[in-house]
């Protein structure tokens, strides 16, 4: 029994402490009293858990917050090199790795083009990630599909050449695998870096891309369902058309990613730039003098609109944000959608915001995986 005490006393110690933290990394110069302030914890723990972790160099001080009182605050912030970690974007067409810091920042290191079969991407990727000695034995990797509740299985990826059940793991010989789905993590970074949505509790995130992906962050949290498949919001189906790569027809997806409205103009006219965002960027640019993009953008955005509205009238979110190559949408389009949303929707529902990301649809879901791999490295080094 006493030692049971002694456990769950060293958790709360722990949880606490990563609340600190996260505090800090979360808001840089954050002074003692603010995080007191911000996490209900008294002054004397806050004091005894940050002179703790900058004994470790976790975290340091630099600067002071003056204060009307005449009692000057030191400010906080999280050290960048305390660790490093590998993390990747495992995109449809197109992989982004990068080296993420403890202050849940990222650099990208390298880029290629995805292979088809999950034996050649891996091996490309395990490949490259060797080539980065002195990292954290963690790898976090962004995918396009549903990953089991082990974190370590990709379940099925429709628009990875309809990868199913593949055990990442196995790949990676020194490295512990964690796998989340791409649209989650540029949920979390847009939660976590962006303070204008992060006071928000209800949002939901739609990741255009070569698919569509969907984060849906209720009270504050990331829903992720009973089966851990919570988001597929591309798969809604809402025609009798288009053929899905998950097997069915009139999915909302087979109507509105990027490549759809990619493929439906190059059915006419060569779009220029190497990978599908980049044609996807290009069809943006010259929506207003191309009556051939216009009209392929038109139909794109009416179609993104009825997911939007039944998103809306399902969840009943303060905000839906708009990302990944979404942000390259014309303004005068964006428009379009957050007026026509809020005219579709449930009366009750007419308050609702859409708005575009505020990171690039390079950078997005990289940063999610940078957040979370600090994050899980915290847990394990506090
Ligand atoms: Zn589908």
């Amino acid at each position: 029994m006493q030692n049971m005490e002694i456990y769950s006393l060293k958790q709360a110690k722990t949880i606490n402490k990563l609340r600190v933290l996260n505090t800090i990394r979360f808001e840089p110069g954050v002074t003692r009293n603010m995080i007191s302030e911000k996490t209900g914890l008294d002054p004397s723990t806050v004091t005894k858990l940050v002179n703790e972790m900058k004994r470790k160099r976790m975290i340091y001080e630099k600067g002071i917050l003056p204060s009307k009182l005449g009692r000057h605050s030191k400010r906080l912030y999280v050290n960048r090199d305390f660790s490093k970690a590998i993390v990747v974007d495992l995109g449809v067409t197109h992989s982004i790795v990068g080296i993420s810091f403890f202050d849940g920042t990222v650099e990208v290191v390298d880029e290629f083009d995805t292979p088809d079969t999950p034996e050649e991407c891996f091996r490309v990727l395990t490949e490259k990630v060797s080539r980065f000695p002195g990292v954290f034995p963690l790898i976090v990797i962004g995918v396009p599909g549903s990953v089991d509740k082990t974190h370590k299985k990709l379940a099925f990826a429709p628009n990875l050449n309809r990868w199913r059940d593949i055990d990442v793991e196995k790949y990676f010989k020194v490295f512990e695998v964690y796998l989340e789905n791409d649209a989650n993590l540029a949920a979390l970074a847009e939660m976590m870096r962006n303070k204008h949505f992060g006071d928000r509790k209800n949002i939901v995130y739609i990741l255009v891309r070569e698919g569509i992906g969907g984060g849906i962050i209720i009270e504050g949290k990331l829903y992720k369902g009973s089966f851990n498949a919570a988001g597929e919001i591309g798969h809604m189906k809402m025609y009798d058309r288009g053929p899905c790569f998950c097997g069915r027809v009139g999915c909302w997806e087979a109507n509105t990613s990027i490549s759809h409205c990619v493929r439906q103009y190059e059915k006419k006219k060569p779009l220029p730039g190497r990978t599908m965002y980049e044609k996807f960027e290009t069809l943006c640019k010259i929506y207003e003098e191309d009556p051939l993009a216009k009209e392929v953008l038109d139909e794109f955005t009416g179609i993104l609109i009825d997911g939007i509205v039944n998103l809306v009238n399902i969840l009943s979110p303060e905000i839906v944000i708009v990302g990944g190559e979404g942000v390259f949408l014309p303004e005068g389009v964006f428009e379009v959608i957050v007026s026509e949303t809020r005219r579709q929707v449930h009366p009750m529902d007419k308050e609702v915001s859409v708005e575009k990301g505020s990171l690039s649809n390079k950078e997005v879901v990289l940063e999610g995986t940078s957040i979370l791999s600090s994050m899980m490295i915290s847990e394990r080094l506090v």
